[in-house]
């Protein structure tokens, strides 16, 4: 593994590729639904994905996204959706022209203002929401989802036969229902478990927790717009998913002494749950 290659991790039919250190770089891809959350400073892992989801316009978030836009253009690649939160896109343009100037070269891309709970398509049957966060500059996170056909409850008892003699005679047999894959935080303080229900059941939570041992308050966490460990503890009973990846975590800790506080500190029951995205020792 290399920082140009990403690690990759993996749950089920979920696999996420990327990087994450705070105030170093953060970017995650989500190869299956062409997106990435967040782009660092623009690494080539990132290149062949045509949906860019920014939580924030902070350096280590977003510092890559000209660089991105004129990679993809130099490979000639589709021009990238980007998503972003409202305020940050008068910037962002801003950004870009300022680019094209310095490159005496304009590019083709489309960006767009990430409304909270607006569900925006992704590629097969994927698709995304915004949720809100709370850092210090304007900030979303967001929900990875996929369309699923099921069965409807009462059909579930009938025989192979039966079910195949109704679909003939045109009988909807099917529901289809949404369900929250991978929910992205990028930076935040705890408050964004308060905000949309479904980031509390998403199979899989990728969130921030950049302070993990009483070096660092929960004060001080709060204070740069983060969360420390401690403020998520106690709110783990609240939620429902299969797996919580901790991101965006301090240089300070090595991995190892990151699994120490996280052997220590983890409720029994929630060991096998919690797990730290790949990093560097
Ligand atoms: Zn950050
Ligand atoms: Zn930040």
């Amino acid at each position: 593994m290399s920082l140009s290659a990403g690690y990759t991790w993996t749950h089920k039919n979920i696999r996420l590729l990327g990087y994450s250190m705070a105030g170093i770089t953060t970017s995650i891809v989500m190869p299956e639904a062409d997106a990435v959350f967040d782009v660092a400073q623009g690494l080539p892992y990132q290149m062949n994905v045509s949906n860019i989801l920014l939580t924030h316009g902070h350096m280590d978030h977003a510092s890559g996204l000209p660089y991105v836009i004129g990679q993809k253009a130099m490979q000639g690649q589709t021009p990238p959706d980007v998503y972003m939160p409202p305020a940050l896109l008068p910037p962002m343009r801003e950004m870009m022209r300022i680019w094209e100037r310095v490159e005496d070269h304009s590019y083709q891309y489309r960006f767009h203002a990430a409304e909270e709970g607006r569900a925006y398509p992704l590629k097969g049957p994927y698709f995304f929401k915004a949720f809100p966060t709370s850092h210090r500059v304007p900030s979303v996170g967001y929900t990875v989802f996929e369309r699923k056909k099921r069965l409807k409850e009462e059909y579930k008892t009938l025989a192979r036969e039966e079910l195949i003699d109704l679909r003939r005679r045109g009988e909807e047999l099917d529901d289809h229902a949404e369900v929250p894959l991978v929910s992205f935080t990028g930076d935040t303080r705890v408050e964004f478990l308060d905000g949309a229900p479904w980031v509390r059941r998403s199979q899989v939570l990728v969130t921030e927790v950049t302070f993990i041992d009483s070096a660092k308050t929960i004060e001080n966490a709060r204070e740069w717009g983060h969360m420390h460990l401690e403020e998520l503890l106690p709110r783990l009973d609240d939620l429902k998913c299969e797996k919580i990846v901790l991101i965006h975590i301090s240089a300070r800790y090595t991995t190892k002494r990151v699994r120490e506080i996280l052997e220590d500190r983890v409720p029994e029951h929630w060991k096998t749950k919690i797990e730290i995205f790949p990093r560097p020792v």
